[in-house]
């Protein structure tokens, strides 16, 4: 058994099994072409799927903002740092997603811990996939719920763990858009068995919003189902809205019991006010430039078709998110080390990430890409990892 501490032997170890993660520096704004650590690469690993963190009418709104309002929020939301374009950002979101209300938090980590802990407690049960985000999974065991994970997307194997006699409240909680794997969650299904069961169903779209759906609302609009009891949606706004923060929307009481309760929302300080106006900017593009996410989706499927062709290996995927998985972790460092060397940029992603077993290269496409940077890609692709 360890009785002290030994942080540089941990370290080792978790080097020597290809799991050391090291950052990398970027010298430049996100977009299609950026510079990591001195050297010049298309980046195909960012989640700015619209290509709007730096786009000039958000960049230019956040410095207006900061112009009027300074940089901090200068206190938490019930104190005194709640202000117009926070209020503003939160009834244009609600209005968007069609919801009675929504509710911003500083951090998606912070919106799914405060959430589930909000509703359920010590006593209740909580439904989990076992692909879901991290910080739905650390709520869940924050929490003290009973916590089921059923295999990912098993409905059969969820309903048979729901019909087990009730052990208090029920709370589903599920990616919408997985975001290792960019497959979507069956919402559907999801609804109707919360529904049936009495529970609450809290739907995860980090990936969706913004990108999925005609209007960009996400996955629920992609997957034409709408609003409202038992769905809870929390969304980010670091992903496709290329800001920073996330929300969560729901019907008015919800959204109440959230202000009185989430301790992620009532004891941390507001977003700066800038990012809030930069956000409501990305949401007017996201609403307005519909030509944005048909750019998107023509790169994916130049993706796709081109991958399908070289035969290589990609998950079936129809969102922004094409991960191809390689296995084993010091092959995916490889590949990743490799594409480097032909000018891309693309993050090796490995346990505890992913299951073990099954590291990859997350690719993500975004608006911004050229048909021939995805061309390219492939190309360099089919060299790196072409063979099995
Ligand atoms: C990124 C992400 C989060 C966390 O959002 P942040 O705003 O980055 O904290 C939550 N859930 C999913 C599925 C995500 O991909």
């Amino acid at each position: 058994m360890t009785t002290h501490f030994d942080f540089p032997k941990a370290l080792l170890e978790r080097e020597s099994r290809q799991l050391y993660r090291r950052r990398r520096v970027l010298e430049t704004a996100q977009g299609a072409e950026v510079v990591v650590d001195g050297h010049a690469c298309v980046a195909f690993c960012s989640n700015d799927y619209l290509g709007l963190a730096n786009h000039p009418q958000v960049v230019t709104a956040f410095q207006n903002t900061a112009n009027q309002y300074g940089v901090g929020a200068g206190a938490s939301h019930l104190i005194s740092g709640h202000m117009s374009p926070h209020h503003a950002l939160e009834e244009e979101l609600a209005d968007f997603v069609g919801t009675e209300r929504a509710l911003l938090f500083s951090t998606g980590y912070m919106a799914n811990l405060g959430v589930i802990n909000a509703v359920v407690g010590r006593g209740d049960e909580i439904f989990a996939d076992k692909l879901n985000h991290a910080s739905l999974l650390d709520g869940a065991l924050l929490s003290a719920a009973r916590l089921w994970r059923y295999p990912h997307g098993d409905m059969d194997a969820l309903e048979r763990l729901l019909s087990r006699p009730l052990g208090g409240r029920r709370l589903l909680c599920s990616d919408g858009v997985f975001s290792m794997d960019g497959d979507l969650a069956p919402i559907d299904v999801l609804a109707t068995l919360a529904a049936k069961n009495k529970a609450r169903l809290l739907i995860d779209d980090a990936h969706g919003f913004g990108v999925l759906g005609e209007q960009g609302r996400g996955s629920l609009e992609q997957l034409g189902l709408s609003q409202g009891p038992p769905l809870i949606l929390m969304a980010t706004l670091g992903k496709a809205l290329g800001c920073f923060g996330a929300f969560v929307a729901a019907e008015e009481a919800l959204i109440e019991t959230l202000i009185q309760l989430a301790r992620t929302y009532v004891y941390t300080t507001a977003l700066p006010p800038a990012v809030a106006e930069a956000a409501r900017a990305s949401l007017r593009l996201v609403r307005q430039d519909a030509a944005r996410r048909e750019q998107l989706w023509v790169l994916v499927q130049r993706f796709r078709h081109g991958s399908a062709e070289l035969g290589l290996n990609v998950t079936p995927s129809t969102t922004p998110i094409q991960p191809l998985v390689l296995g084993d972790s010091q092959r995916v460092l490889d590949a990743s080390a490799a594409l480097e060397q032909r000018g891309f940029f693309v993050t090796a992603i490995r346990p505890p990430t992913v299951p073990v077993g099954s590291a990859r290269l997350r690719i993500t496409l975004s608006a911004v890409h050229t048909p021939e940077q995805v061309d390219r890609l492939l190309e360099a692709l089919a060299e790196v990892c072409g063979h099995g």
